[in-house]
């Protein structure tokens, strides 16, 4: 009798020890079918901004969390039917289920996010959309329009209503407003919508599962924010002269100020590894100068253009 409840209780810290959950992660559309389309010529389709939202959410998963088993349904430029997605994420047993999309509208005033779930009623999934809807208006500075049902909707979403597991459709964000897709077309947008998502997937797998030890010892949260609360030290130029510039943006890891995100500012960016202790080493700053009206001017400018978090600072 002791040898079984010796081998019962082994079998119980096998499971704690290598329980491990599985996560589907599916980029909208692909191949034949673009998806939404924006206006601009130089602009990538809806389903080139799904597939790459994904990877970035794939990856930060698979370098920051254990224990979290990816799939996805699509790597490259191919169309799985809804069928076959759905089909793949049950018969992977999947725990949770992650689709990627980003909105339209005829009306190009339109933009924020939304969360989709099949039914508010389920609760697991619920709980997921509104933890990315929560991150993506704290930390990702973006509108939010929401966590929406089949009832918003008015008819189902075959990936949501199929699958048998924590389900949720997130739009990213409007790719008919030009704001917002020139966002979702910088690798800088790209990576903040995926890192939101990536925190609100961890706070939620964590609750759901609270058994299961998810993070690596190095658990520093991935990338960027939208705040720019690194904050530098004033320093002269040579001449005495104060020069003014324009904080847009701080990151993790360095970006190329070719970016699409800064090229909207219309200024020359340029960026700045800072010596601190911060993560967010690097700062980027637009324009250079030399009277703080001028800065101020330009700094209002570049609010109206959706930089809500930039700031003037002295070089
Ligand atoms: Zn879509």
């Amino acid at each position: 009798m002791k040898t079984i409840y010796a081998f019962l209780a082994f079998l119980l810290f096998q499971t704690a020890l290598y329980a491990q959950i599985t996560v589907v992660i599916d980029p909208g559309h692909g191949g034949n079918d673009p998806g939404h389309c924006g206006s601009h010529a130089d602009h990538a389709t809806e389903k080139e901004i799904n597939l790459k939202v994904a990877n970035y959410l794939g990856g930060y998963i698979e370098k920051y969390l254990q224990n979290v088993k990816v799939i996805y349904t699509r790597t490259g430029d191919t169309y799985p039917t809804l069928d076959e997605r759905v089909d793949l994420a049950n018969s992977s047993r999947a725990d949770y289920f992650i689709s990627i999309h980003c909105n339209g509208n005829h009306n190009a005033n339109v933009h924020g996010t939304e969360t989709h779930v099949h039914s508010l009623s389920l609760s697991k999934s619920a709980q997921f959309a509104t933890n990315i809807e929560t991150e993506f208006t704290s930390r990702a500075g973006r509108k939010s329009r929401g966590v929406k049902d089949e009832r918003d909707l008015q008819h189902s979403l075959q990936v949501l209503k199929y699958t048998n597991m924590t389900s949720v459709l997130v739009e990213c964000g409007f790719i008919t407003n030009s704001s917002e897709a020139a966002y979702l077309n910088s690798t800088y947008g790209q990576e903040i919508i995926a890192s939101a998502i990536f925190r609100a997937f961890r706070t939620t797998i964590e609750s759901q599962n609270p058994t299961i030890a998810f993070r690596k010892t190095d658990n520093t949260a991935p990338v960027l924010t939208a705040s720019t609360n690194t904050t530098t030290t004033d320093t002269k130029t040579e001449a005495g002269a104060n020069q003014f510039k324009i904080q847009i943006a701080s990151s993790k890891s360095a970006i190329s100020t070719d970016d699409y995100y800064f090229k909207k500012t219309g200024l020359s960016v340029e960026r700045k590894e800072l010596n601190t202790s911060s993560a967010y080493k690097y700062v980027y700053y637009a324009g250079s100068f030399n009277s703080k009206d001028e800065a101020e001017e330009a700094l209002n400018t570049l609010k109206s253009k959706g930089f809500n978090d930039a700031l003037i600072v002295t070089s």
